[in-house]
């Protein structure tokens, strides 16, 4: 498919290359939708084998990023930037600048955040050419690390999904499986383990399995073994992709809600779970307590008021299970619809004001 075909097909409203010559920048940013408000998306700064490997990437990233945006109940839009450079090798301070002026050029239609690749040090360069860029250090106003945050929204929606699975709330004496323990995974186990719940939990990483077992006691199992756990709920907290063909037949949980994204390898996927009667909560709506943290910056941070706004994170949960429920769809489509539903509605606004938006 052409590129502009894609674009048409999926109402992406533009796709922007930018390079300079003397830091050796290659970047394009896509913005999906701006009908909620300025897209905000991260930078991800990788190797990309072409140009059209890296189109493809930030078209399918930036439309993620309007769906995320729109269930969190944020006025922002879905957009997403890559830099095609391995970040190990070709990352300076030239270069971040550089790309701090591109994302200036779209004059607020575009905001960026960290994404892979890119660090908070690296947006405070970033920041210092544009301030449409969030996710800057605590010291200068920035809203840090988001992590906690992350990991607060999914317990927020385990809680909502246990009410509606098991009957009541509360996640004392349940048992959960963790997939990685690095930053969101961590901080989960943290507030699931103060809960009282029950943790079996794996990582790659020997010294954090070591760490949540001391902190948490949290059992041990090997990666490999993790999807077979016996367990009310399965917390995906490391790649994207777990769920498919190979895992969906070793699931021994009767819930599916963690932190990482993109969970299914594919979307019937969902349809599969929902046939074995595994209740999967989808990620985005999970897992947007970091995005609703960095988008505090543009209205001057407020902890208060974040953790007031993913505690919101269970109201969306039960709704996307009311809108499975009524019509009879995966959770997964019913988020999407949600979502669609809100950017419907503020269409139907713009267009009663005789206003048409331009993209
Ligand atoms: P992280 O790198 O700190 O943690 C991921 C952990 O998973 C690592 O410790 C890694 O060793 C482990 N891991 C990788 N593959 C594994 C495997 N096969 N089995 C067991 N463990 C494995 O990353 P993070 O920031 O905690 O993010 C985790 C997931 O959540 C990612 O998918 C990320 O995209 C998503 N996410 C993170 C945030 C955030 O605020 N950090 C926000 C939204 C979504």
């Amino acid at each position: 498919m052409s590129i502009l075909r894609a674009m048409e097909k999926y109402n992406h409203e533009n796709l922007v290359f930018g390079q300079d010559r003397e830091s050796g920048l290659k970047a394009i940013i896509a913005i999906h939708d701006t009908t909620l408000g300025p897209a905000l998306g991260g930078t991800r700064m990788w190797a990309y084998t072409s140009e059209e490997e890296a189109v493809w990437d930030v078209l399918r990233l930036a439309r993620a990023m309007t769906y995320k945006a729109a269930v969190a109940g944020l006025d922002l839009g879905g957009g997403k930037a890559v830099i095609i450079s391995d970040p190990g090798k070709a990352k300076s301070e030239e270069l971040l600048r550089a790309y701090g002026r591109f994302v200036d050029t779209l004059k607020g239609k575009y905001i960026t955040a960290a994404d892979v690749g890119i660090c908070q040090q690296d947006i405070d360069i970033i920041s210092q050419e544009t301030s449409c860029a969030v996710g800057r250090n605590p010291s200068q106003g920035g809203s840090g690390d988001p992590s906690p945050y992350t990991a607060l929204g999914v317990f927020h929606g385990m809680k909502a999904i246990a009410k509606i699975v098991f009957g009541s709330e509360r996640l004392a004496g349940k048992r959960v499986a963790v997939q990685g323990v690095g930053q969101v995974g961590y901080h989960l186990c943290s507030l699931l383990a103060e809960e009282g719940a029950e943790l079996a939990i794996t990582d790659l990483n020997r010294t954090l399995v070591e760490k949540a077992v001391r902190a948490y006691h949290a059992a041990a199992v090997l990666p490999e073994d993790i999807f077979a756990v016996q367990c009310d709920i399965f917390a995906p907290c490391a790649l994207g992709a777990v769920i498919n063909d190979r895992t969906v037949p070793e699931l021994n949980c009767r819930v599916i809600a963690g932190g990482a994204n993109n969970v299914l390898a594919e979307e019937y996927h969902g349809e599969e779970l929902l046939k074995r009667g595994i209740y999967y909560v989808p990620d985005y709506v999970l897992n947007a307590g970091g995005l609703i943290n960095v988008a505090e910056e543009l209205y001057g941070y407020n902890r208060q008021r974040v953790i007031e706004k993913v505690a919101r994170i269970y109201d969306t949960v039960t709704e996307v299970f009311q809108i499975s429920k009524r019509e009879g769809i995966p959770p997964s489509q019913a988020a999407d619809r949600l979502a669609e539903k809100r950017l419907a509605r503020r269409k139907s606004w713009w267009t009663g004001q005789g206003v048409s938006k331009v993209g």
